[in-house]
């Protein structure tokens, strides 16, 4: 992202404030009531359902410039890429998406053949994890911007908060991590026959799903959860992508699989006394990778241990919306 300017740095400004303020700042004294069982400061909303259930509620917009470039996509995965992320969102609380409504803002000079592109990779990426797309709205604006709004289910028992984490947890990461800018950023497949695995066979004690960064989303987790964590370097997944991207210089691109955002995938943590099993487990069923990549700590802080045990604090950085 641009830097602040010094307009937007002035006090009283979005951008003097920083996203994650800004969320608290606007939802201080929201009303609720006994029927939201979670409301927000987690990837989707929780509330009552069913005996058995709770319905999930989320939502997340992709904007022109922001989050793509329209020259660069092709348009179908524009519109995959609007709809996969709410489903991630829906994975990291271990749930199953079920309807989406899509709100839509199109420049009046697009291509109807555009359009189409943007509607058939929202149906492709509906069709393949079981959303209907069930209404939504238009508008007319320079820029294409795409709001959707996407409901979920979790059985109770399978329901995983941010806030979960405890001293001595294990911390796991699916796949491989960095570098999504050369194109897993429109092509990453939701976690959500992993969130699925992981929710059947383990109790996963706090998860979310890596849109910022690494190091931001495991503050996320540590500040819900009031823990702290020991990043092992050597262990984290870095993906080819991030190699290459790094021309091949170690440091870089470990610096790219720590707070590249828009990775989308899961970081969870589970009991140490549970993690060989669900390890081995994984490696028998699944395809995609997992790692351990760390443990929680008591301490509120977040260390980096290289190789031969030296360890640097930490001040999580990532993907910060309005710098
Ligand atoms: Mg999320």
């Amino acid at each position: 992202m641009k830097k602040k300017t010094a307009q937007e740095k002035k006090s009283g400004t979005v951008a003097s404030l920083g996203e994650f303020p800004l969320i608290t700042n606007m939802t201080r004294n929201l009303q609720t009531d006994d029927s939201v069982v979670h409301g927000v400061g987690d990837d989707c909303a929780v509330l009552k359902y069913t005996l058995q259930k709770y319905q999930l509620f989320s939502t997340d917009m992709v904007i022109e410039d922001v989050h793509f470039k329209r020259d660069e996509m092709n348009p179908k995965y524009i519109g995959y890429k609007a709809l996969a992320r709410n489903i991630s969102d829906i994975a990291a609380m271990g749930g199953d998406p079920t309807y989406a409504v899509v709100s839509i803002a199109l420049p009046g000079d697009l291509s109807l053949d555009f359009v189409k592109g943007i509607y058939a990779g929202l149906k492709g990426c509906a069709a393949r994890y079981g959303v209907l797309i069930i209404g939504g709205d238009t508008a007319q604006h320079e820029k294409i911007v795409i709001s959707i709004a996407i409901l979920g289910e979790v059985e109770k028992q399978h329901l995983v908060l941010r806030s979960g984490a405890k001293e001595h947890d294990r911390v796991f990461v699916t796949g491989k991590l960095g570098g999504s800018i050369m194109k897993k950023h429109y092509s990453f497949k939701p976690r959500i026959a992993e969130a699925a695995f992981l929710t059947q066979h383990t109790k996963v004690n706090a998860m979310i799903d890596i849109s910022d960064g690494l190091l931001q989303d495991l503050s996320h987790i540590l500040v819900a959860s009031g823990v702290g964590c020991v990043i092992e370097t050597s262990r984290v997944p870095i993906s080819p992508d991030a190699f290459k991207r790094a021309g091949h210089d170690e440091r870089k691109a470990l610096q790219a699989a720590l707070t590249d955002g828009e990775d989308f995938e899961l970081l969870f943590t589970v009991s140490a006394s549970k993690a060989p099993h669900l390890l081995e487990k994984w490696k028998r069923e699944l395809w995609t990778p997992l790692t351990e990549i760390g443990s929680i700590t008591k301490t509120k802080k977040v260390f980096l241990r290289d190789v031969d045990g030296q360890e640097i604090e930490v001040v999580p950085s990532g993907f910060h919306h309005f710098q």
